[in-house]
């Protein structure tokens, strides 16, 4: 098996939600919204955010700047805060250094998901970044996984591992493309259902750890 490994950004490589939380309670605070409009605010942004979800927040909350300002705001904050810790940067690293091709694939729009790989420092450690927007298809479909492997110059077809938080986007799509998997559960058990992950890994650094030790 060739060594490749693609990894999911989002609550895999980097903490979103802790962010994401933290940004609702300033844009709340600077637009004045109650704890319920606070709550549903939290709602709304918390699975993936798009330029056209701000439309509707504009709309929802009669907010006076333009769904364009709002949302390059929110980029901003949002590159700005996510950060990677450095013992996962390390491990990005270790892989490269002893011959593994190291791709992302993330579901997202690529401005924001490019700014987070850069301003984490990621983008120095890994040989590709395929976003779905820029792909023009996302997980868990199969082409995704394709993309992300052909970015870096492998061959799905000789296999490799996909590691990320996602039940259906990650580990389901990952092994409908072949690859073997590895899922980051954080506090969370396997829901169960056909599929299940070949490793998990309570976090990403764990996950490497694994792939270091499993291929040799
Ligand atoms: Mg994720």
């Amino acid at each position: 098996m060739q060594r490749l490994a693609i990894f999911d950004l989002d609550n895999t490589l980097v903490d979103r939600q802790g962010p994401l939380t933290d940004w609702v309670s300033e844009f709340s605070s600077q637009y004045a919204l109650n704890d319920l409009d606070r709550a549903d605010l939290l709602q709304l942004v918390h699975a993936r955010v798009y330029p056209s979800a701000f439309e509707a927040i504009r709309a929802q909350y009669g907010l006076a700047p333009s769904a364009e300002a709002l949302w390059r705001d929110y980029c901003v904050y949002m590159a700005r805060s996510v950060t990677c810790p450095a013992d996962v940067l390390e491990g990005l690293s270790t892989l490269r250094r002893t011959g593994w091709k190291v791709a992302i694939a993330t579901n997202g729009t690529t401005e924001i998901q490019t700014a987070k790989v850069a301003m984490s420092g990621i983008v120095a450690h890994v040989d590709a970044v395929c976003a779905s927007e820029a792909a023009g298809v996302r997980k868990p479909e199969v082409a995704m996984f394709e993309k992300a492997a052909a970015t870096c110059g492998a061959d799905i077809a000789l296999g490799g591992w996909m590691i990320g938080d996602g039940v259906d986007t990650d580990i389901r799509g990952g092994r409908a493309a072949g690859l073997r998997t590895i899922w980051i559960s954080g506090s969370r058990t396997w829901p169960g259902g056909e599929v299940a992950p070949d490793h998990v890994a309570p976090d990403v650094r764990q996950a490497i750890d694994l792939l270091l030790s499993t291929v040799s």
